[in-house]
C-alpha cells in the first residue's frame, strides 16, 4: 500500500516518457526490428525480457517484473519495467523505435532532422513542421530535435571514421553510407554506440549525470562522459 503510494506520488515528478518508483528509473535498450506501429499492435513491451537485474545479477534482491508505464506517442504504447527491491530501482526496456524523452519514434525525429537538412534554415522547416504553434515555440521544439542527433552523429563519425566510410555527420549522409533509411534506429543499436553516454533521444544519459561529472558546476564540460551503467 505505502509502495503504492509512494509510487504515485513519485510518477507526478516525471515526465510522461519515463516511470518512476524512488528513483529516478533506469532505461535499458530493448533491441527489435519493431517501427513503433507493430511495437503498439503486437504489444511489444508483453515480449520484452529481462532476465536479470542488471544491479545483482547473482540474484536474490527481489528483482520482478514490475508493470507497464505508458507513453503518450504513439497512442496505445507501453514500456515494461522491472523492479529492484534491494537497490529501489525501476529498469525499464525502451524498443530501439521509440524516442528517449521525447514523444513519439526516432523515425519521427529523424524526419525532423530530414527537413532541416533538406530545409533552407532552420527557421523556414520549424514554420513548415509546426505550423499550429508560435515560429519562436517551433524553433524550440526544433531544436530539441536537431540539437542531440546532430551531437550524437558527430561524435560517432569522429571517434569512429572507419565505420562510417567518412559521411558527414547528417541523416542523408548516414543514409547513403549506412544504406538504409532509418539512420536513428542503426546508431542505437551499433555496436559502438554507448548509450550509457549519449543523451535523448538516442541513448539514456541524462542531463544530470553529465553535470554530476563536471569538475567544477561553474564551468562548463571539458570532456566527455564517462560514466558507466546504470546508477
Ligand atoms: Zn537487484
Amino acid at each position: 500500500m505505502l509502495r503504492a503510494r509512494a509510487l504515485k506520488l513519485q510518477k507526478r515528478k516525471w515526465s510522461a516518457t519515463v516511470g518512476a518508483v524512488q528513483t529516478r528509473p533506469v532505461q535499458i535498450r530493448l533491441a527489435t526490428t519493431n517501427t513503433s506501429e507493430t511495437y503498439v499492435t503486437e504489444e511489444g513491451w508483453r515480449k520484452a525480457s529481462l532476465k536479470s537485474c542488471p544491479n545483482h545479477p547473482e540474484g536474490g534482491c527481489g528483482f520482478a517484473r514490475h508493470g507497464t508505464y505508458p507513453r503518450v506517442e504513439p497512442p496505445g504504447v507501453k514500456v515494461a519495467r522491472w523492479y529492484c527491491a534491494r537497490s529501489q530501482m525501476t529498469f525499464s526496456l525502451l524498443p530501439d523505435c521509440l524516442a528517449v524523452r521525447l514523444s513519439g519514434s526516432l523515425h519521427e525525429v529523424e524526419q525532423v532532422v530530414v527537413a532541416v537538412e533538406l530545409g533552407t534554415s532552420i527557421e523556414a522547416a520549424a514554420a513548415k513542421l509546426r505550423p499550429d504553434i508560435t515560429l519562436p515555440s517551433a524553433l524550440r521544439w526544433t531544436r530539441r530535435r536537431i540539437v542531440p542527433v546532430r551531437a550524437a552523429m558527430l561524435a560517432i563519425v569522429t571517434l569512429f571514421p572507419l565505420d562510417f566510410a567518412g559521411a558527414h555527420p547528417t541523416v542523408l549522409d548516414l543514409r547513403r553510407c549506412l544504406g538504409r533509411p532509418d539512420v536513428l534506429v542503426a546508431l542505437r543499436g551499433h555496436e559502438r554506440m554507448q548509450l550509457s553516454h549519449v543523451s535523448y533521444p538516442l541513448g539514456f544519459c541524462h542531463p544530470t549525470d553529465r553535470r554530476d561529472q563536471r569538475p567544477n558546476p561553474s564551468q562548463h564540460e571539458t570532456g566527455p562522459d564517462t560514466r558507466v551503467g546504470p546508477r
